[in-house]
Formats: C-alpha cells, structure tokens, sequence
C-alpha cells in the first residue's frame, strides 16, 4: 500500500493535533451540559465561553456575535432563510451562480416560497465584481450572498467592495467564508459584512461544528426552537467538545496564518514550475487573486474523474471539476458559471495543499502526473 499522500485540503482538513487534546476532557470527564446550574456543569459553560471570545477575536467579532452550528451547511441555510423570510416588504436576494449549494440550494427553497433570487454570473476570471452587483442589485433587494473564496476555483472575491454596493441600496451582505476562515486574514469589520459562515473541518477542527457571524443588531429568525441555547437563536445541547477543537484550530491556524501562507504557497509554486517545465499541456483555472494552495487544473482532452482515478491508485488524494448525477458526470456548476469550454471542464481536477503537506508530496504528485500523461 503506498504512501497516502492527501492534497485535497478543500474538501476537509487533518485535525490539530492540540485541538484534539484540547476536546477530550470533554468527551470523558468534563461531560455536563452546560445548561445546568451546579457546579459539574461550569467547566463546559466557561469552555464554551472561552471558545466564543477565541473565534470572535480570530476574525474582529465580538462574542456576542458568534452562533455554534454544525457547519457551513447550516450556517448558510440558516443566514439566507433565517434573514430573508424574517422580512414581508422587501424580500429579493441576490447571489451568484458559483457558490456552493448549501447557499444555492437555500436560495432555491426561498424561490419555492416565492422569494425572487437573481443569480450573478461571474467574470471568466471567477470574480464577482462590482460592476456584475451593479447589474443585479435593486431597491428590493432584501439580501446579497457571495462567498469569500470559491472553494473548486479558489479565487477571492472583493467582499468589502461589494458589501459597501449592497449596504449602499439597502441591502444586508452575507458571505460563505468556509474555504477562507483560518487561510486567509478576516476582519468582518473591515469587510462590512452582516453574515458570515463557517466550518471548523476546513480549518484543521472537527467535522460537525461551524459557526456563523451574526452583526450585533441584525435580526434573523431562530434556527431551531427548543431550549436557550446561543441565545435564543439556535436551540439544542451545545456540543461542547466540537466547539472547544474549533476554537483552538482556529487560534492556531490564525496564529501561523502568516507561516504557513508562505508555506503552502512555496508548494504552490513548486508543482506549477514542475508542471511548467513538463512539457504536460494545462491550464489553471481562476484569476490570481486566490486561496493560497488551491490549483483548479484543466488537461484539455483528458478526463478529470480518470486522472482523479488513476491517482487514487497511487494514494493520492485530490477532486475533479464534475458533479456525478446518477446517470453521467457533467461539468460542475462552478466551471459552468465560467463558461469553461467543455474540453477544458471535461479535464479539469483541483489539487488543494495544505499546512500538513511535504515538498516529496508535491514531488510524488507531480510524478504521478507525468505518467499519467507520458512526458
Ligand atoms: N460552503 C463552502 C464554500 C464549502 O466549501 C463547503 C464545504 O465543502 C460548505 C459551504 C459546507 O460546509 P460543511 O461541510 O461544514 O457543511
């Protein structure tokens, strides 16, 4: 069996080995709902606590403003339904057709209630500019959602520009931040945003666990109805362990943020002179403005889901451009919105780096590659 050699870090990361530690007393000791008033039970309390500020203080929140949920889906189904319906006068929201379809997926359970969603196309680049918002926004738009960075393509969108167009005609600003929180700074304050999901598996936490930025002042409807929990607004036992890993992946992520952006993007750097200097036909999918470490790669002629095949037998990790439907694999929205020309979408693959990965990985890819395609 060979090495296994995991470069699809989009998808979801190796936990922190610290943020392991620090959830186990949790699992086993330390396992008293935070809800209750003795004393057994302050522990979990002041963890949760403690997390709040730790994750707040990561991106420019107050605690106040940090809601526990259970991921990215539920942050964006909960940000996109639980504003938007909340409103009876103005009531259209605009997204992109590249997102993800936690956010996609919300906005059409919003039309099937009637709520109009205008779907921005984005720049060939992978950008939704500010000209594009311009094109799509109205008076009556209630609600604008575009994500921080796309998570097949990698690019990073200009939130704070389009969040300042969307407040000037009145409307609330979400961003899908999952693929950014922990790779790239965030401030939500200097971004202006309202909303802002995330998840604590793409960050080196646990699967399970996300969080959503929720300004102080905005009002959204409750997510679940039940006990007090998160005030009020998302009912349910607080999963404490799940929490507290997310909390200090983030911490650590964001301390290194710096160390191992250089990092990852040495690797970056070192496929993509490998892959130049090849002679192997690609192009790289996306403008430069993006993720550190996430290479969209189209092998026009080739198929994506073969080279991701092939790979897999040599224990390497790493995803197509397509969506499987039951019957044949088509090109995924994201290379759709685009307008990637079949054959590039047809071989498209995204190689995702991450702080975890070695140079020799970067190397074994490469050679991987090389024979895939006989250079
Ligand atoms: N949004 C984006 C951009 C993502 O990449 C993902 C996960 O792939 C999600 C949302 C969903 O997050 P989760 O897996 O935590 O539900």
């Amino acid at each position: 069996m060979s090495k296994l050699i995991y470069a699809d870090n989009a998808a979801t990361t190796q936990m922190d080995v610290a943020a392991f530690e620090a959830m186990k007393p949790f699992l086993i000791n330390e396992y008293g709902n935070a809800s209750q008033p003795y004393a057994f039970a302050r522990k979990p309390k002041k963890a949760l606590q403690d997390a709040r500020e730790m994750i707040a203080s990561c991106i420019g929140a107050a605690p106040e403003e940090i809601f526990f949920t259970s991921g990215g889906t539920e942050s964006d189904n909960w940000a996109i339904k639980g504003s938007t319906l909340l409103n009876a006068h103005k009531h259209a929201t605009v997204t992109s057709a590249f997102e993800h379809h936690a956010v996609l997926h919300s906005c059409r359970a919003l039309e099937q209630r009637g709520y109009p969603v205008a779907y921005m196309r984005p720049s060939r680049e992978g950008y939704i500019t500010v000209e594009i918002l311009k094109e799509y926004i109205t008076s009556q738009t209630y609600l604008t959602s575009v994500m921080l960075a796309n998570n097949e393509i990698g690019t990073v969108q200009p939130i704070k520009e389009l969040c300042a167009v969307a407040h000037e005609n009145g409307s609330f600003f979400h961003t899908d931040a999952v693929q950014a929180v922990g790779h790239i700074p965030i401030d939500v304050h200097g971004l202006g945003v309202d909303m802002l999901s995330a998840s604590a598996h793409k960050f080196n936490g646990p699967k399970g666990v996300g969080f959503l930025y929720i300004r102080s002042g905005l009002k959204i409807m409750s997510y679940s109805d039940g006990g007090a929990q998160e005030f009020g607004l998302r009912a349910g036992t607080e999963n404490v362990a799940g929490i507290v890993g997310m909390a200090v992946a983030l911490k650590n992520n964001c301390d290194a943020l710096e160390e191992n952006t250089r990092y990852v993007a040495r690797l970056e750097s070192r496929l993509v002179s490998l892959l130049e200097s090849s002679g192997i036909k690609y192009v790289r999918n996306g403008g430069t403005n993006r993720l550190p470490g996430l290479l969209s790669l189209s092998f026009p002629g080739a198929d994506g889901e073969a080279i991701l095949h092939r790979l897999d037998l040599t224990g390497i990790c790493i995803s197509t451009g397509s969506a499987c439907n039951s019957k044949n694999t088509e090109a995924s929205h994201v290379l759709r919105a685009i307008k990637l020309d079949d054959n590039c979408a047809k071989g498209a693959i995204r190689i995702s780096l991450g702080k975890n990965n070695t140079e020799e990985d970067v190397e074994a890819i490469f050679a991987a590659l090389t024979k895939i395609f006989r250079v």
